[in-house]
């Protein structure tokens, strides 16, 4: 933003000066208020608000989105409880025909954990760079989208008056990252969504830096899964089949080839990511990290996520992939649960 109030050179006297220097103050503030209230700042604001699991601070997130729905007077405002501690905004934009079904704007308040020692900039600063960059936490999934639907309605009200004809809902919910069971899974149940006469659904989607939104009409559902790998366990120094950590990594390996497949349709340009099959390991939980105790252990685990648009498909391939694998158990388990046995 330009900051050049001062003509200083026409300054014939003194008494000119210190008027005219007096009066380039209120600009100056009056702009760095702005500065400090613009939707970009908001955003920031929303940021610094560490809703990352596993400790998502939800009542600060919620007063703060309550703070900017009560700027916009038509907006009914409910906050939910479907578990202790764990709020869902509803925000309600009534529309010129209630007896219509309405629509429905979801997003959720929760983010996926953040390692400050391994960020740039810390991941709740949400830090501005020169060139236009915020770097935070949740950033793009989802706070830019909770952000620009309350600007986008904030606008729409108080500066065109429009008035849509479906009652527009807003739901802001939790725990959407470790599977939703306290937030939308709840509320879908509950009565007062039955009330709202959903007719239309639009959830989050991805950030763009344009102007221009895909639209994804069926998102992939996630299978968080681990392989638990079993085997003879013995001294570090014995060549033997059949080890854990072989089993391992042998379904490691075929997991690895049929995802290096995947991936090669959507570098070859014949599938979009969202159309094949993404199969990533994401922890290995194997063996005794110790430069001592050399022993090969009896049971390993490999956690791996895949997401997936049908997964009846997927579970035949896997099937397939993996009945070749002696002494391996594919088993579904709960995201961070470590007592897999
Ligand atoms: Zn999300």
């Amino acid at each position: 933003m330009s900051k050049h109030h001062h003509h200083h050179s026409l300054l014939p006297t003194l008494t000119l000066l210190l008027l005219l220097s007096l009066l380039s103050i209120s600009p100056t503030n009056q702009e760095q208020e702005e500065e400090q209230n613009t939707p970009i700042t908001r955003f920031q604001q929303y940021l610094r608000i560490n809703t990352a699991h596993p400790n998502p601070d939800y009542g600060s997130a919620v007063s703060f989105l309550t703070n900017i729905a009560q700027t916009i007077p038509t907006l009914k405002i409910q906050t939910l409880y479907f578990a202790p501690n764990k709020p869902l905004l509803l925000l309600t934009w009534p529309g010129s025909n209630p007896s219509l079904s309405s629509i429905l704007l979801n997003s959720h308040l929760d983010s996926v954990p953040a390692e400050p020692s391994k960020w740039v900039h810390h991941p709740f600063s949400a830090h501005l760079s020169a060139d236009g960059k915020i770097f935070a936490r949740g950033a793009q999934d989802d706070k830019c989208i909770v952000v620009q639907c309350l600007e986008a309605i904030k606008e729409l009200h108080n500066v065109f008056a429009f008035v849509p004809l479906r009652t527009v809902h807003m739901s802001f919910v939790p725990d959407e990252e470790i599977g939703g069971f306290d937030g939308m899974a709840k509320f879908v149940e509950s009565k007062e969504f039955k009330e709202l006469n959903v007719g239309f659904v639009l959830d989050e989607g991805q950030a763009s830096t344009s102007d221009e939104f895909r639209v994804i009409y069926a998102d992939r559902l996630p299978w968080h899964m681990v392989i638990r790998a079993r085997g003879t366990p013995g001294h570090g120094s014995r060549l033997y089949d059949n080890s854990a950590m072989e089993n391992l990594m042998k379904s490691i390996e075929v997991m690895t080839k049929f995802r290096e497949n995947q991936f090669d349709i959507v570098k070859a340009g014949w599938a979009a990511t969202s159309e094949v099959i993404s199969v990533n390991p994401v922890y290995l939980k194997a063996g005794i990290p110790s430069p001592t105790v050399r022993f090969q252990a009896i049971l390993v685990y490999c956690g791996i996520e895949i997401y997936s648009v049908v997964l009846l498909a997927l579970n035949l391939i896997l099937v397939v992939c993996w009945s070749m694998l002696e002494l391996l158990f594919l088993k579904l388990v709960c995201l961070n649960d470590w007592s897999y046995d």
